[in-house]
């Protein structure tokens, strides 16, 4: 798969192996050692790594970014909420350098992706390259000016107007699609809000927010900094 075509994994770090040799803080591991070795390598200076064949979330660490991309705890409810499944259609913009078009395409059947700018969708091409993901198509197209597909199950809006695509956004979708805006400010909210009212009933405006906790020894208790505000998610609709 892709161009990585291994992990070695050693004491929580993991090294991705494309090919020649690998170098690591714990010594060097050379190709000829990796490729006769199976389940475990040693570095030249004795260290012992597992080798892992790397899953998708690996190689999605390795992608190149560009714009913020949309954590993946907003990407559990866009997801969920929609009902996603792998007889879905499913559009996405900006695509930004793909993170969630990505997602997404493991779990539709096909997936359709809208940026603007030229210099972002080259690096979501390269990415989905690297990704070897054939299920989607990106198009280096402006939103507010028009929508070419019909019958969407989902369109998911990651971009500062969503209210400008609303119209596109409806004629696009199948009676019962569901569309989601993800947006920063609760300002752009009450805009967007204000167009979909119009066309789309509105599900719910939510805010997820992530704490995690340590466990270890005495010290169990939620740690100081958690992951807050990234943006709304605004799910409406066609009915
Ligand atoms: N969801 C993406 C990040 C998107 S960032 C991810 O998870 O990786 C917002 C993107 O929207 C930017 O790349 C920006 O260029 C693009 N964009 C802004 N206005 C647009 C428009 N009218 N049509 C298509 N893309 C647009």
């Amino acid at each position: 798969m892709a161009e990585i075509k291994k992990m070695l994994y050693r004491n929580g770090k993991f090294y991705p192996w494309k090919s020649g040799d690998v170098h690591t803080d714990a010594g060097m591991v050379t190709e000829a050692s990796l490729k006769k070795s199976k389940g475990t390598v040693k570095s030249h200076i004795g260290n012992e790594f597992k080798i892992l064949e790397p899953n998708f979330l690996d190689l999605m660490a390795k992608i190149k970014r560009g714009p913020q991309i949309i954590t993946k705890k907003d990407i559990g409810f866009i997801l969920t909420e929609t009902g996603i499944t792998k007889d879905s259609v499913v559009l996405d913009a900006g695509t930004g350098s793909g993170y969630l078009a990505f997602f997404l395409s493991q779990h539709a059947k096909e997936v359709i992706s809208y940026e603007i700018r030229e210099d972002f969708f080259k690096i979501a091409s390269e990415n989905q390259k690297f990704l070897e993901i054939k299920n989607l198509k990106i198009k280096n197209k402006d939103v507010y000016k028009g929508i070419e597909e019909k019958n969407l199950d989902a369109v998911i809006l990651d971009l500062p107007e969503p209210q400008l695509a609303v119209l596109h956004v409806f004629n696009a979708l199948k009676e019962g699609g569901f569309l989601i805006a993800y947006l920063p400010t609760i300002v752009q909210v009450e805009k967007f809000i204000k167009t979909a009212r119009e066309n789309f009933t509105v599900i719910k405006i939510t805010e997820l927010l992530e704490r995690d906790w340590t466990v270890e020894g005495l010290v169990v208790r939620p740690e100081t900094q958690m992951l807050g505000h990234t943006a709304f998610l605004c799910l409406v609709r066609k009915i």
